[in-house]
């Protein structure tokens, strides 16, 4: 079982109504949005498609 669904894929109606308190804790303070579904984790692993949350090498507008 090597196999491991992302976090996106896991995360379904039914999963939240048994697990919200657990999905809570994952998208606490995230690092990562997917730039596929639009979920958020602290893990890029956990995504399918993971895009750091913050702007990091971009040359920003005086944006501190
Ligand atoms: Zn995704």
């Amino acid at each position: 079982m090597s196999e491991e669904k992302p976090f996106c894929k896991r995360i379904t109606p039914g999963f939240l109504k048994k697990n919200l308190e657990e999905y809570k804790e994952w998208v606490r303070e995230p690092l990562y949005v997917c730039g596929k579904c639009g979920r958020v984790a602290r893990r890029s692993r956990d995504l399918c498609k993971p895009l750091p949350l913050e702007r990091a090498a971009e040359p920003s507008e005086s944006d501190e």
